[in-house]
């Protein structure tokens, strides 16, 4: 009888517990899923107060507002992720602002080698297009080579070639030249002649040229179908030499989209950041370890990238429309609008 009777009051109380614990479940606030979501970036760097003025400041907003808003009407009239994404970055591109398309970086021969990448997180399609000098708006190529060619990435004359081919606007190389880029090339390469930086692996990037190393542009997108699409467009980074390909084209890298989990674009110094696979170890931490967006970028951003000695940052989007921008640098040019039309734009620090 006593054991029938201390069965009875387990069963109470285990019964009393599952309640309880179905009841603090019921008690927490829906998660709310966003419609859609869009998010960019403008390069990731040494952006201090300090060396801004108000006017600059001012046109990056701008520019950043102009573009962001095209994507958005994209998403907010039915559009897929993929158009928002790509017509987005070709504003950025057309803008001497930023490092991509027109103002993009020079390379230590003087010219402009673009690399780009696009990805679509239904399908896991993807294109990318690296060291091409005469595609206006390398963006459009990447999405060209994702949709018309059996390939994922395409390089050098052949990419142009096939650019060509699919009808996209080439320009004469010259078409790239901005003088204040053109300035940070000579200046890096006096600095390397007075040996200030020679055999310093930092003189890409941590010279005081502070306006020449970033700028790269990138786009994270969820569209009202719940589809996810990110895309990267760069010219890389300043004084770069023997066809050196950084991380905007590499698919994981440099960009990544899996409607499971995220879509991502990267900015920053691109040899740690294909070391660090960015992208895609966001997505995976989420996939695997079931991290939220926030902590993934955390943790990849700040103890992978940032332990290995790189710098940079992230825009991306999630499944649910959760937003984050993530960087160990001083600033990173950067935008949001969610499917309310609240609009974020900031560059420094918080
Ligand atoms: N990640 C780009 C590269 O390494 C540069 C940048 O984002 O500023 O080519």
């Amino acid at each position: 009888m006593k054991k029938i009777i201390s069965l009875f009051v387990l069963l109470i109380v285990f019964t009393t517990c599952k309640n309880l614990d179905k009841k603090a479940e019921e008690s927490q606030p829906k998660q709310e899923k966003t419609e859609f979501a869009i998010i960019i970036h403008g390069g990731a760097g040494t952006i201090l107060k300090k060396n801004m003025t108000p006017e600059k400041e001012a046109a990056y907003k701008a520019k950043l507002e102009e573009a962001i808003r095209v994507g958005y009407k994209i998403l907010q009239q039915g559009g897929s992720s993929l158009d928002a994404v790509q017509k987005t970055i070709n504003v950025m591109e057309d803008s001497p602002l930023f490092n991509s398309g027109k103002g993009a970086v020079f390379t230590n021969a003087g010219t402009n080698e673009h690399d780009a990448s696009i990805m679509d997180g239904k399908t896991l399609n993807a294109g990318a297009s690296a060291g091409t000098t005469t595609v206006k708006n390398p963006i459009d190529l990447a999405r060209v080579v994702m949709d018309n060619s059996p390939h994922v990435m395409l390089s050098g004359k052949g990419a142009e070639q096939f650019a060509e081919e699919q009808g996209l606007e080439i320009v004469d190389p010259k078409y790239f030249y901005t003088e204040r880029r053109y300035k940070a090339l000579q200046k890096i390469k006096e600095q390397e002649e007075t040996k200030l930086v020679k055999d310093d692996k930092t003189a890409f990037y941590d010279s005081d040229i502070k306006d020449s190393k970033f700028g790269t542009v990138g786009c994270a997108a969820l569209d009202k179908n719940g589809n996810l699409a990110a895309g990267t467009s760069t010219g890389g980074m300043t004084n770069k030499r023997w066809g050196r390909i950084g991380d905007a084209p590499i698919i994981g890298a440099g960009t990544y989209a899996n409607n499971n989990t995220c879509a991502v674009s990267s900015t920053g110094w691109g040899e740690y950041f294909i070391r660090a696979m960015v992208a895609h170890d966001i997505s995976a931490l989420m996939e695997y370890k079931g991290m939220s967006l926030k902590d993934a970028a955390r943790e990849v951003i700040h103890d992978k990238v940032g332990g290995l000695g790189g710098d940079g940052g992230i825009v991306a989007v999630d499944k649910n429309g959760n937003m984050v921008a993530e960087f160990n640098t001083a600033g990173m040019y950067r935008a949001s609008m969610n499917d309310e039309g609240e609009l974020i734009i900031k560059i420094y620090k918080e």
